[in-house]
């Protein structure tokens, strides 16, 4: 096995304010853990409009967005890094569609949320989005190396 056993890739998932106000911090955070990914970032933060404008830039024109800002400044946010085997997809796949009543059963909208706004967290849509956004919320000493005992058992060898 590499050292770190091998920088794969990486994603950004922010925590949402209705997640926090409903006591879902734990739960979210074990379904990631559950599937076998490498949290390596974690922490609380407030947002300001300027980072909400600058990560939100691709609906900032929109009209639902002043909402929008108003409920992700509403409480801090938990910010995570998750690093894994094709991680964006996966965790994109965990996340559910935005509109949370019809996401997949199973998966974490879809089991925690019913709204298209308040779906309890975001998550980079692309390896390219992911690399600007885990940036965007985290200083480089932020994201910690380490290797993972448990890799030998989510990953068969040729993967790893
Ligand atoms: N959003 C909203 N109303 C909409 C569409 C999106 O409030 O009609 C919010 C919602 O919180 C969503 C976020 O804007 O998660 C970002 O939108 P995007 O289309 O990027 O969805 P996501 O990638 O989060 O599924
Ligand atoms: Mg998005």
């Amino acid at each position: 096995m590499s050292a770190n056993q091998g920088v794969k890739e990486r994603t950004l998932v922010l925590i949402k304010p209705d997640a926090i106000q409903r006591s879902l911090i734990g739960s979210i955070t074990k379904r990631f853990e559950s599937k076998g990914l490498k949290l390596v970032g974690m922490k609380m933060m407030s947002l300001d409009e300027a980072v909400l404008r600058e990560h939100y830039a691709h609906i900032a024109d929109k009209p639902f967005f002043a909402g929008l800002s108003k409920f992700m400044q509403s409480t801090p946010v938990v910010a995570m890094c998750w690093e894994g085997l094709e991680v964006v997809d996966a965790v994109r796949r965990i996340t559910g569609i935005t509109k949370a009543r019809e996401a997949e059963a199973g998966s974490i909208r879809g089991d925690f949320a019913m709204s298209v706004s308040c779906n309890v967290i975001h998550a980079s849509d692309s390896v390219d989005n992911a690399e600007v956004e885990v940036k965007r919320f985290f200083k480089a000493d932020e994201i910690h190396s380490y290797d993972k005992s448990e890799y030998m058992h989510v990953y068969a060898d040729d993967e790893l």
